[in-house]
């Protein structure tokens, strides 16, 4: 049966999308290793990992497997005063491979639920502390999540802010870094932190940011050294420090976690996207003891969040089947091949007129074009190189699954160019 494409045209709601004009959407039949089938029999090459999740491709055997096993015995069960071992092998997992010393966990909903849970869990800790802090320190071009806090702690300029100016919380934004991942260091760049941790930290609650990569606010790649800093100043000024993994966990950037570029730990880590391999939606917020108990040891006697479907076991078992499958790979050596092939097969574009930047990190590679695209120009010109890549504005970017073969990568980063140049008539 194929899919009533009319029906979904008139009355279904796709990501930031419009009723009144709809860009097409793809009717997908089925996808398998880094290949998503078109109904019409179109193969195209993934690029984008269903934005950061699929790590190990689709219809993994082994996620197959735990998804099928847990179904049998049960999708799900409330979490309120109930526990299985899906959510607490989740949890051993998640425990033993974070950065140490982040021992407590809390499942969420996904990534902007996890964002949520961890604000509240900053602002619970203060109280906890006597202290009534409600702010947050972040950076410009940051991306947190598209529900009312998270928004808040996103960038200003470059999101749905303006829309919905004097309902949402206003929170502390610095400059984000600009010494790159790759280039030398700069001092100055941690000074706008410094100043504002000096002049604000009586308030703040925590600083919150991306590890190394900025991902949604820009796909900017920055120095290691930003993050060892900003670690160190929040302890100087004796403030939390939230690192959201969302994007950057689970091996993309060559690293297990982003963090372990820098060799630092935040008192709060949030995690999802790849934590199901893509599978199904799932997050979670890690934190310390410390935090944990000062968190619980106020007026409130508990951590205030508990949704309907937390700690869903069907999402627990296939994210332990997608750790287990990442950990017994050698995957830092297939990321780091991958990171190979993205720099060879991306440096062409470099010599193009329309490209700014082309960059690599990890399974992450970013053509940074001089002027946006119009997605509904670009996208077909994408599509018929046999490739699935989703620009936004100025940026042409991919972050396959692990498991793409040399020959798709290929095809993926030569179809990439080719659109761009056809699209700037280059
Ligand atoms: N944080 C970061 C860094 C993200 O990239 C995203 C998703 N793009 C989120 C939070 C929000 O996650 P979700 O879409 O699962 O709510």
């Amino acid at each position: 049966m194929s899919t009533n494409t009319h029906f979904d045209r008139e009355h279904i709601w796709h990501p930031y999308t419009s009723t009144l004009d709809p860009l097409p959407c793809l009717p997908v039949s089925h996808a398998s290793g880094a290949e998503l089938h078109l109904e019409d029999g179109t193969v195209l090459i993934d690029g984008m990992s269903s934005w950061w999740a699929a790590i190990h491709g689709y219809n993994h055997p082994a996620l197959n497997a735990a998804a099928h096993q847990q179904i049998d015995n049960m999708s799900h069960v409330m979490f309120g005063g109930l526990t299985h071992q899906p959510a607490v092998s989740l949890c051993e997992r998640l425990v033993a491979h974070s950065p140490a010393p982040l021992t407590q966990v809390f499942l969420a909903d996904s990534g902007s639920v996890s964002v949520e849970v961890a604000l509240k869990m900053a602002m619970q800790y203060w109280q906890g502390r006597g202290e009534s802090r409600a702010q947050f320190l972040t950076l410009r071009h940051g991306y947190h999540g598209d529900t009312f806090a998270a928004m808040s702690v996103t960038d200003p300029d470059n999101s749905m802010h303006k829309l919905y100016k004097g309902f949402l919380p206003q929170h502390y934004f610095v400059p984000s870094p600009q010494s790159r991942f790759d280039g030398e260091w700069n001092p100055n760049d941690i000074q706008p932190m410094r100043d504002a941790l000096a002049a604000h930290h009586g308030q703040l609650a925590a600083v919150i940011l991306e590890p190394i990569v900025q991902g949604a606010g820009g796909m900017r790649f920055y120095h290691p050294e930003y993050l060892r800093q900003v670690r160190a100043l929040c302890d100087e000024f004796d403030v939390l420090l939230i690192v959201d993994e969302i994007a950057t966990g689970f091996g993309r950037t060559g690293k297990l976690f982003a963090c372990d570029h820098a060799g630092i730990s935040p008192d709060i880590l949030c995690v999802g996207k790849a934590l199901t391999g893509g599978y199904m939606t799932l997050a979670a917020t890690l934190t310390t003891r410390h935090v944990a108990d000062t968190v619980c040891s106020g007026d409130a006697g508990c951590f205030m969040h508990g949704p309907t479907f937390m700690g869903n076991p069907l999402a627990c078992a296939v994210a332990c089947a997608s750790i287990d499958t990442l950990l017994e790979s050698d995957w830092p050596q297939t990321v780091a091949h991958i990171e190979q092939q993205l720099k060879t097969g991306l440096a062409p574009a470099r010599a193009l007129e329309s490209v700014a930047d082309v960059r690599v990190l990890g399974a992450i590679g970013v053509i940074e074009l001089t002027d946006p695209v119009n997605l509904a120009d670009i996208q077909p010109l994408m599509t018929a190189q046999g490739i699935w890549v989703r620009p936004f504005g100025k940026l042409v970017y991919v972050m396959p699954p692990y498991c793409i073969r040399d020959d798709q990568l290929h095809q993926l980063t030569q179809g990439m160019i080719t659109a761009i140049k056809q699209f700037f008539g280059e």
